[in-house]
């Protein structure tokens, strides 16, 4: 692949930017400047470097972030900065999306990628993958809210009562709760018609998937083969 297709690939800019930027002398492989856009390089497992910045080719981007309170999962966030805001800038040009998304005041797993198949596939409720919340309530939580929820509970403008996946009371203010739908301020709006409300919501695991325990708030990392594996 031509070196200025492969650096447009992977979000560096147009392929006129890729082309200055390389001329620039910005890119290196293995220690090594190449100042020809139109060099031949392989892409698979090739490591480069932009500007002293590692990076390795990767044909699709596939990401989790931990994400922290008062990040809006939108490019053109209202009130607060955007959890694209978080990420480098190619991979914001290169087109990564959220997956599904968590509200503003949410905090936890997100996960994001440009494959338009495995955003469509992750954040369909109809596949109906589990996704575990841990939910701060407001009051403490009774046997008859657990009950209520892993019963079914009526949402406003749904057809029929929406189940909890799974319930238990993890402390007196909290609820592990997991749903396997993907609805507008679900856990929020199942809480309440439980009788509770939610003040803190975090998401813990999406399939079998765990938000990686190094991760703090704000900072991402690469999905690789076996996290993909895991989330299936
Ligand atoms: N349910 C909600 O109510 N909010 C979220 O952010 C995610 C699930």
């Amino acid at each position: 692949m031509k070196l200025e297709r492969l650096l447009h690939s992977q979000g560096f800019g147009s392929r006129k930017e890729c082309r200055a930027l390389i001329r620039a002398g910005l890119l290196s492989i293995a220690g090594e400047t190449i100042d020809d856009p139109f060099a031949d390089v392989s892409p698979e497992n090739l490591v480069f470097s932009v500007d002293g910045d590692e990076w390795q080719y990767r044909e699709k981007a596939y990401l989790v972030l931990h994400k922290p309170a008062n990040y809006e999962c939108s490019h053109q966030p209202q009130f607060h900065p955007s959890v694209f805001s978080l990420l480098p800038a190619p991979l914001v040009t290169r087109g990564v999306q959220c997956v599904g998304r968590l509200d503003q005041d949410s905090t936890g797993l997100m996960l994001l990628s440009d494959d338009g198949q495995f955003i469509h596939y992750w954040s369909s409720g109809k596949k109906r993958v589990p996704k575990v919340y841990e939910v701060a309530t407001a009051e403490p939580v009774t046997d008859a809210q657990v009950e209520a929820l892993l019963a079914g509970v009526q949402l406003h403008d749904e057809p029929a009562p929406i189940v909890a996946a799974a319930c238990e009371r993890t402390a007196e203010r909290a609820l592990r709760l997991t749903v396997t739908e993907g609805k507008y301020h679900q856990v929020k709006r199942m809480v309440a018609a439980a009788g509770n409300h939610v003040d803190r919501l975090h998401r813990s695991r999406i399939g079998g998937f765990d938000l990686p325990a190094e991760l703090a708030p704000g900072e991402w990392r690469w999905l690789d083969e076996a996290d993909l594996a895991r989330l299936a």
